[in-house]
C-alpha cells in the first residue's frame, strides 16, 4: 500500500491517492483543488485510477472532481446525505465567494455506514460520522484512517456551516475515537496527519476540555 498526496487550494486541503501495489489500482480520495496537479500526481503514480472516494461534499473537498473524472472516468463514491452539497450547496459556495468551480456529474455510487470498499486487494470500511456535514464518512482499512474534517491534529472540523450539526459531531467523534485502534494512522482533511492514540491524549475536544455547544 502506497500513500501520495497534494495539499490543494486556498482551503489547503489534503488529496490523498491510495495505490495498491500489488494490484496496480488506486483511488483518490477528495480532489477538491488545482486539477492540473491531481491528475499529474495520479498519472506519475504509474496506476490505474478505480475511482474517486469523497468523505464529503464541501467546495474544498470535491473542486476538481470534474478535472479527475474527465480524465480518468472513474466513478464517484459519497454518501447519499452530503448529495445537497456536491449538487447545489458547493456551486454557490463557488459564486458567493468568487471561487471557479466547475460541476462535477454524479455522484455515481452511494457509501453507507459499515460498507467495505475495495482499492485492487486493499479493504476499506466506510463509516458514517456526521456533524462537520451530513453525509461525512471516513475510510479506514491496514492501520489508516482517511476521515475528511472529522478529526484533525489538535483540532476538529467546524460544525457552524449550513448542515452542520453539533451534537452529531460529539457523538461521531466519540464512535471514531472509541473504534479505531491507537496506533491508527489518520489522515485528515486539513494540516498534518496524526493517530487516535495521540489525539486521545491530547486533542482538547476529545479530552473533553473544549466542549461543542448548540447555538
Ligand atoms: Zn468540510
Ligand atoms: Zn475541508
Amino acid at each position: 500500500m502506497r500513500i501520495d498526496h497534494r495539499t490543494v487550494g486556498p482551503c489547503e486541503e489534503n488529496c490523498y491517492l491510495l495505490t495498491d501495489e500489488d494490484s496496480g489500482h488506486a483511488v483518490v480520495i477528495d480532489p477538491g483543488d488545482e486539477g492540473d496537479r491531481l491528475v499529474e500526481m495520479i498519472r506519475s503514480s504509474g496506476a490505474t485510477l478505480a475511482g474517486v472516494w469523497l468523505t464529503h461534499a464541501h467546495i474544498d473537498h470535491i473542486g476538481a472532481v470534474a478535472a479527475v473524472k474527465r480524465e480518468f472516468d472513474v466513478p464517484v463514491h459519497l454518501h447519499p446525505l452530503d448529495l445537497p452539497y456536491y449538487t447545489e450547496l458547493s456551486a454557490r459556495a463557488a459564486v458567493m465567494y468568487g471561487i471557479d468551480f466547475e460541476q462535477p456529474d454524479g455522484p455515481d455510487r452511494e457509501l453507507a455506514d459499515g460498507q467495505e470498499l475495495q482499492c485492487g486487494t486493499l479493504r476499506f470500511t466506510v463509516m458514517h460520522v456526521p456533524g462537520h456535514a451530513p453525509g461525512l464518512v471516513a475510510f479506514t482499512g491496514h492501520g489508516v484512517s482517511f476521515g475528511g474534517d472529522l478529526l484533525f491534529a489538535g483540532s476538529i472540523g467546524r460544525t457552524d456551516l449550513p448542515l452542520g450539526n453539533p451534537a452529531d459531531m460529539t457523538a461521531s467523534l466519540a464512535r471514531y475515537a472509541g473504534a479505531l485502534p491507537d496506533e491508527t494512522v489518520v489522515h485528515p482533511g486539513h494540516g498534518p496527519s496524526t493517530t487516535i492514540g495521540r489525539e486521545k491524549r491530547s486533542n482538547p475536544f476529545l479530552l473533553g476540555a473544549a466542549r461543542l455547544v448548540r447555538r
